[in-house]
């Protein structure tokens, strides 16, 4: 049984989408809406509105757009019930349950108990006699015990199914072990324990719940070196940001990113809690956005090896748009005995030199720019003249794309000054080729505007109309219900006459709503829609449409709706020849009238 209409309709009455918004991004009245910068893409300059009037919010960047419960959904990550269950809480208000929500809640919160069960056992089982090679382990890492608790560190045994074993007889059945990504199904149907001969780090997300595991291998073993927990109802690596349970509360003015997990630990040991890292996975624009709730600037702590400065680089590219400073921390060049380069990392860093020591180079870290073009240099052969033209090349597209012409002048006679050459030709190409790339742009907008059938389409694939005719006026039908509800009373066309299934079915739920007395609104139907779908609606409903001389627009639009679903149900012989009859008698009755 779904949520019943009528609580649906109060909550999305209760929750304004300009303060469910509002929590989350920084909103400025600018004529009828409200502007802020886009919470789902990057970008500096605001292109997200919100509609106090439709209660609707709409990215003119990204597309997206929707209600209230829409942008929980996307925002928290949450699935419809969930995100229904967020806001009645934000407002105030009890979800009548069913019993489909329930067995999805009650499974999430079975996996998250399975996972506090789990980590509690790894870490008895650390301090008992049995954990004596993890115990050793975590010395030679020089953890103390203090911060092993606190991490909640563990050691997984050296057995096939003793987690296993000991989960079910507290009462947890196989199958939620396998869900809660603690046990595998082995292939005669036995189940396993997924972790085995392993330091375990368990992995809590900002309310405090152990949602997995990442762990290492004991040295000296065979297998995998780092094993995080699979993807399950709470564990998600693409989101997941390792210790910001901890650092979140930082009094530092910045996040400081590392690659290894124990690093991490070793790091919060020696005085910085505002160390995290990702699940051994590449930084994603979900990790950059989910960062920027909690840090105005991002200090990028890679390994200083080629593979670390690759990583770097890459990171650099994804955070280019976040709203986030970014800084990166270079750790100094090491050498051994015999002059070769060591590779280093932040723990041993922090162990050889000390804390001090690593303070000094997060407060000497160079803000990105100097990073790319110190980068440049280091990668250049100034000493010819092509490699001080490949030099120069490189640092004008690095600088051209920098937005203020202050960090442009900056960082252009730095470039310049390397290359020995004066800064002012050095700004002049910077000129040449941002006038080339606003030319470029000009052209592709130029290309689009050519193919208008293209741009009348919505922007998902899946979504285009097979009839752009009578799509843009199902979309004209749509507008105008949604101005005035009771036009309702006079579309006399029915949602299978529709060409695109989306609309078709907006119409239908709309026209439903309507019929049973509840309000007429976009809204409240976030549950019927995927997101894109969801989207695609707001962008259709925030064309213009003016509710003067609204009857007779309807009429029109409902006119190429029939006509065009008549044309569909015709005959498939001599197509066009027909095509162009129906079309003219239309033509002739619109005339006559
Ligand atoms: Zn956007």
């Amino acid at each position: 049984m779904p949520i019943p209409e009528q609580f649906i309709d109060e909550l999305v009455a209760r929750s304004d989408i300009a303060e469910v918004v509002g929590e989350y991004v920084h909103l400025t009245p600018k004529g009828a809406n409200l502007w802020g910068l886009c919470p789902f893409h990057t970008e500096k300059t605001p292109s997200f509105s919100v509609s106090r009037d439709k209660q609707i919010y709409k990215c003119f960047g990204c597309g997206k757009g929707g209600g209230a419960i829409n942008f929980v959904m996307e925002m928290e990550h949450l699935s419809y019930p969930d995100a229904i269950r967020h806001l009645a809480k934000r407002a105030g208000m009890e979800v009548p349950e069913t019993a489909g929500n329930e067995e999805g809640r009650k499974k999430y919160h079975r996996a998250l108990e399975a996972n506090k069960a789990a980590a509690r056992f790894y870490h008895e089982y650390m301090r008992s006699s049995q954990g004596e090679k993890v115990r050793e382990y975590i010395a030679q890492r020089r953890i103390s015990p203090k911060f092993a608790t606190r991490f909640g560190l563990g050691a997984a045994p050296d057995e096939w199914d003793m987690l296993t074993k000991e989960l079910t007889a507290k009462g947890f059945s196989k199958m939620e072990l396998i869900d809660a990504g603690l046990a595998v199904a082995g292939k005669n149907g036995g189940v396993y324990d997924k972790f085995r001969s392993r330091l375990m780090l368990p992995v809590i997300d900002i309310r405090g719940d152990v949602v997995g595991f990442t762990s290492r291998l004991l040295p000296g073993l065979e297998g995998a070196k780092y094993l995080n927990s699979p993807d399950t109802v709470c564990f998600k690596k693409g989101q997941l940001i390792y210790a910001l349970n901890f650092a979140k509360a930082t009094k530092r003015p910045n996040l400081i990113l590392v690659e290894g997990n124990i690093d991490v630990i070793t790091l919060h040991q020696a005085g910085f809690d505002n160390v995290v890292a990702t699940m051994g996975t590449a930084l994603t624009a979900d990790h950059a956005r989910i960062l920027s709730r909690y840090t105005k600037e991002l200090v990028l702590c890679y390994d200083n090896d080629a593979a670390g400065k690759k990583s770097t680089e890459r990171v650099l590219g994804i955070l280019k748009n976040a709203d986030l400073s970014v800084r990166v921390l270079q750790l100094p060049n090491a050498y051994d005995a015999e002059g070769n380069p060591l590779k280093q990392d932040p723990d041993d860093f922090v162990k050889k030199f000390g804390p001090e020591a690593f303070e000094k180079c997060l407060n000497g870290s160079a803000g990105q720019n100097d990073y790319r073009i110190d980068t440049l240099l280091q990668g250049a052969d100034l000493s010819t003249d092509e490699g001080r033209m490949e030099f120069l090349r490189s640092a004008v597209e690095t600088v051209g794309t920098l937005q203020s012409p202050i960090e442009r002048e900056l960082y252009g006679n730095k470039a310049a000054q390397a290359a020995g050459i004066s800064g002012a030709s050095f700004a002049q190409e910077v000129a040449r080729w941002r006038k080339r790339q606003t030319w470029q742009a000009k052209k592709k907008e130029q290309r689009q505007n050519l193919t208008p059938t293209m741009t009348h389409q919505p922007k998902s694939r899946e979504l285009r109309y097979e009839n752009v005719r009578s799509g843009l006026a199902e979309e004209g039908v749509l507008r105008l219900i949604l101005l005035d509800p009771t036009l309702l009373d006079k579309a006399n066309v029915s949602p299978e006459q529709f060409s695109s299934p989306t609309l078709g079915k907006a119409f239908r739920l709309l026209k439903d709503r309507h019929e049973r007395g509840s309000s007429v609104q976009l809204p409240a139907l976030a549950g019927e829609f995927t997101p894109d779908e969801m989207s695609f609606l707001v962008e259709t409903l925030s064309k213009p449409e003016t509710a003067s001389r609204a009857d007779e627009a309807l009429t029109d639009y409902i006119k190429v709706i029939r006509t065009e679903a008549g044309l569909r149900q015709a005959p498939k012989s001599g197509d066009a020849l027909l095509e162009l009859r129906q079309r003219q008698r239309e033509k002739a009755m619109e005339d006559g009238q």
